[in-house]
């Protein structure tokens, strides 16, 4: 078993990392290559502008080469708790900044031709409990009427149908969204930016950032550059001058596993229609066929970072949990284990915007392989002279109470969130 990511460790090669010494004058330096980071660059790109991206470790290393695959419409948490929260018009908003995220994704891939094997699978959430079911009947209903008429409650009776599991009562089906080979997409956005020009910069940690004559000097671990304007794009990071981020974001683990190939007649009775699934529980598990016919299985196994020790316990609970889901996949050898690193907020809604005349975009709390790559586009036009194009503008960002950078609080928050999945 490979301790590390199924998406990283069959991308392609030929990714075109910038040579030499990190020096010169840019007009944008985005500090991250990530969906966000290298969305962004191609934005600028495309714009003319020269951008250099600088990563702490090799492009697309982070969460979005980490994931679970999934590229889906619809927020981070329930619709019906946004809207209670936010009011009718707001939550649509967010909930249309999803969908119009899931067409970013689609437009890119035709437009730079990125091979990544996209399919438009839809997204079905699956109800771990009866209650559930009634609860996702519920916020169907709401979304149904309000915001997205391309969905369908799958009831009891037909479930097994879609999932051949004895574990679930049915589920909510939102069709518009996808899934992708998460390590193809990256090189696929990666060289559409270099093909615009745009440096890419691995290995190469920014240390500083500070304002020097008109423009920012940044300095990192290859050396130091100047640019007129910055992105911060580096979602939850743990080194480098990023404390004001640290305090609002909750850096959680999330731990994946994939089996080996499994038999084309297995996965067409256990998973016949392919979709990317996700569960009901807090403590929720997320599963996908990948390309090569391997089940993608995934969840927070455990609240803590992710580092390789914590990653074989965390995929040892996964294994059993999907013995559990598909007993006949027990003995199934898992031939992939890793984690990563969710930036979740305390709505669990994306932050972006200007702090000390330096632009970011991040916390999009587990749902980032269409945001990151939509606001990595958003952030060129904002970055631009068009506040409009930031769906998250109005969003005020307090730091989390209580968190001065380290998340001790998240045993605490594991151990609440393990309990309610017993008694709800
Ligand atoms: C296990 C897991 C499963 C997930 N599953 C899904 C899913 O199925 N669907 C979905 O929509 N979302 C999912 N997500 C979330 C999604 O992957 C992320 O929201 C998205 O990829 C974030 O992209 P990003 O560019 O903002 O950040 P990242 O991809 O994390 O990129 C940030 C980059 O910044 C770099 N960096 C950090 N500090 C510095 C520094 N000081 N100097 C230079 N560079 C630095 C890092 O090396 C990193 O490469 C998942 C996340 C994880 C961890």
């Amino acid at each position: 078993m490979k301790l590390d990511s199924y998406w990283l460790d069959t991308a392609p090669p030929g990714l075109p990392a910038s040579e030499g010494p990190v020096e010169g004058r840019y007009d944008v330096a985005v500090i991250g290559g990530g969906f966000t980071g290298l969305s962004a660059a191609l934005a600028f790109g495309r714009r003319g502008a020269s951008v250099a991206v600088l990563d702490a470790g090799r492009m697309g290393g982070g969460a979005s080469g980490r994931n679970g695959g999934q590229c889906n419409t619809g927020v981070a948490q329930d619709y019906a708790a946004l809207r209670a929260q936010l009011g009718v018009e707001r939550a649509q908003d967010c909930y249309r900044a999803y969908a119009a995220a899931v067409d970013t994704v689609e437009r890119l891939i035709r437009e730079e031709g990125i091979d990544c094997d996209y399919r438009a699978s839809g997204k079905l959430k699956l109800a771990a409990k009866p209650h559930h079911l009634e609860h996702l009947e519920r916020t169907a209903e709401l979304i149904y009427r309000e915001v997205d008429q391309d969905i369908e409650i799958i009831g009891r009776d037909r479930i097994r149908s879609e999932v051949d599991s004895e574990s679930f009562f049915g589920g909510l089906l939102q069709r518009h969204g996808g899934q992708m080979h998460m390590g193809r997409f990256a090189v696929g956005l990666a060289k559409a930016g270099a093909r615009r020009g745009a440096r890419l910069y691995e290995h190469a940690a920014v240390t500083s950032i500070a304002k020097e004559g008109g423009a920012y000097r940044v300095e990192s671990a290859r050396g130091t550059l100047r640019a007129q304007q910055v992105l911060i794009a580096t979602g939850p990071s743990r080194h480098g001058p990023f404390a004001w981020y640290r305090r609002r974001l909750a850096p959680v683990g999330s731990f994946i596993i994939v089996t080996e190939p499994l038999p084309e007649e297995t996965l067409a009775r256990l998973l016949p229609q392919r979709r990317s699934y996700t569960t009901s529980r807090l403590m929720h598990n997320y599963f996908r066929v990948t390309p090569d016919s391997r089940l993608l299985f995934g969840g927070r196994a455990r609240f803590t970072a992710s580092e390789q020790p914590s990653d074989a316990k965390s995929c040892r609970i996964l294994r059993g949990n999907l013995a559990q889901l598909f007993p006949g996949l027990a003995l199934a050898r898992i031939d992939y284990c890793w984690g990563g690193l969710v930036d979740i907020t305390a709505d669990r809604l994306p932050r972006a915007g200007e702090h000390d005349g330096v632009w970011y975009s991040m916390g999009y709390s587990g749902h980032g392989t269409q945001m990151a790559t939509h606001m990595g586009q958003a952030m060129a036009d904002v970055m631009s002279g068009n506040a409009q194009a930031n769906p998250w503008r109005n969003f005020a960002w307090p730091a989390i109470p209580g968190h001065t950078g380290k998340p001790w609080f998240l045993p605490l928050v594991g151990a609440y969130y393990q309990l309610k999945d017993v008694f709800y």
